[in-house]
């Protein structure tokens, strides 16, 4: 297969160049000057730019919430991501308390196995765990390790264990990623708020403010420092949490932040709209200087990628909370929170480069290349060089695609960017050089996908 006509945009640069596939699905080669051979497929790029393809590594599918499921499993969800662009996610699996992870890692691959593109996982514990597990994920292929710093009724660990985690992590080569938000302070502001009767999903946003998830950022960062490990701080949402980032990033300290399209581009005054249980996530929406000191985080290389912390809900389940309660939920903490992203995530992105803050390369940076080299996937994974896979995405930056939930290819009933009409999708779309998406409509297979065992990780910072 020859992909030819296009500018190639990937970790060495952007030039005029075809691309050449082989019958393994890997790159052959990327030059100027290939010629289609007898036999061989061509694809036209002309107009377009040909990137790797995208790597999103931060996604809920199938996942368990209360007495609801997310509305995505692992085949509708990989189906539109590759729709979308995006042809490698790595999805959280989660070891719940008293669990052996080892059993969770296998009960989420066999949930995974339906999926149309190449999937790994990261492994969440929520208490401490022996030296042993570790070794045993790293065996798997899992290399991250994920900790929650907020939900202390399921989810959270004290920083005992952070530290200790970090510590064992490091030595074997893996990272620690982290949800930073201070987790017992925000329980007593929701006693508080539910105790006063302020029950609206507002409450959600307000019960979480910005100071607390940077004050967690710092503590992160300040373990980080002393574990001598490689912390990532995921989908990082205010200013006040990316200036924390900053800080350790200037004392040499390997922090490295997440962000998620839905910070970039939607304001928390949508929490006291009509439709407000549709946009509760965490952490909440920030504000507009929030999204201002995001994107250039972006620009200046102190944010590292952009995932979409993929975890949509149908509408009725919002409603009725994760009690699921006939009669709607009682209060905002009882709403499930997450939203849908997994298709629109380089489309959000590059309205970046549209505007003119980011290059066409810091996109591919941002959404394939320095994820992928983060969680062990290089240069397998987010690369077009020669021995990768022809995981490619053919960006065409003329064509229109509208963001409503009836046009998309994600199982949910709505869509956070209701309205909008983005310029920039892909025309085509390969998995390990086969097609999964052509014109913006799914042509793969279910179960095409496979897993990837990840590499332990780089020990110096990409940016
Ligand atoms: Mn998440």
């Amino acid at each position: 297969m020859l992909v030819s006509g296009g500018t190639v945009v990937d970790v060495d640069g952007r030039r005029s160049a075809s691309v050449r596939i082989d019958r393994a699905g890997q790159v052959e080669a990327v030059a100027g000057d290939l010629h289609l051979e007898e036999g061989e497929v061509l694809h036209d790029a002309s107009g377009c730019f040909v990137i790797p393809g995208g790597v999103d590594v931060h996604t809920h599918l199938h996942l368990p919430v209360g007495a609801l499921r997310v509305s995505d499993d692992f085949w509708t969800g990989t189906r539109a991501a590759a729709v979308g662009g995006t042809t490698t996610i790595i999805d959280y699996a989660t070891a719940y308390r008293g669990e052996d992870p080892l059993e969770s890692f296998r009960r989420w691959k066999r949930w995974a196995q339906p999926s149309a593109i190449d999937w790994a996982l990261h492994m969440t514990f929520t208490e401490a765990i022996p030296d042993r597990v570790l070794a045993e994920c790293i065996d798997e292929g899992v290399t991250s390790f994920k900790l929650y710093m907020a939900y202390p009724e399921l989810l959270a660990v004290d920083d005992e264990v952070i530290l200790d985690v970090m510590r064992r992590a490091s030595a074997r080569g893996g990272l620690v990623t982290v949800h930073c938000e201070n987790g017992d302070a925000i329980e007593e502001l929701r006693r508080r708020a539910v105790e006063a009767g302020r029950t609206a999903a507002i409450e959600h946003a307000r019960t979480r403010p910005s100071p607390l998830e940077a004050e967690a950022v710092a503590r992160v960062a300040n373990m980080a420092e002393r574990a001598e490990c490689t912390a990532y701080v995921v989908h990082c949402s205010s200013g006040a949490a990316l200036a924390e980032v900053r800080a350790a990033q200037e004392r040499g300290v390997d922090v490295r932040a997440e962000t998620c399209p839905q910070y970039l581009h939607l304001d928390v005054a949508l929490l006291e709209g009509p439709e407000a249980p549709d946009f509760v996530c965490t952490p909440p929406l920030r504000e507009q200087r929030d999204r201002d000191e995001l994107w250039e985080g972006l620009a200046r290389g102190w944010i590292h990628t952009v995932a979409t912390d993929h975890c949509p809900f149908w509408s009725d389940d919002r409603r009725r909370g994760i009690r699921n309660r006939p009669d709607g939920f009682r209060d905002f903490t009882e709403i499930p929170g997450g939203l849908p992203g997994i298709e629109t995530r380089l489309a959000l992105v590059w309205e970046g480069v549209t505007a003119g803050i980011l290059s066409v390369e810091d996109w591919v940076r941002l959404c394939s290349e320095a994820p992928s080299r983060t969680f062990g996937l290089w240069p397998t994974k987010g690369s077009l060089r020669p021995g990768a896979d022809a995981d490619l995405v053919v960006w065409d930056p003329e064509r229109e695609q509208s963001l409503a939930a009836d046009e998309l290819s994600m199982r949910v009933d709505h869509s956070p960017y209701e309205g909008r009409r983005e310029r920039g999708w892909p025309r085509l779309v390969l998995s390990r050089g086969r097609s999964v998406a052509v014109e913006g409509h799914f042509v793969g297979e279910r179960g095409a996908g496979r897993y990837v065992p990840r590499r332990t990780v780089e020990p110096e910072p990409v940016v």
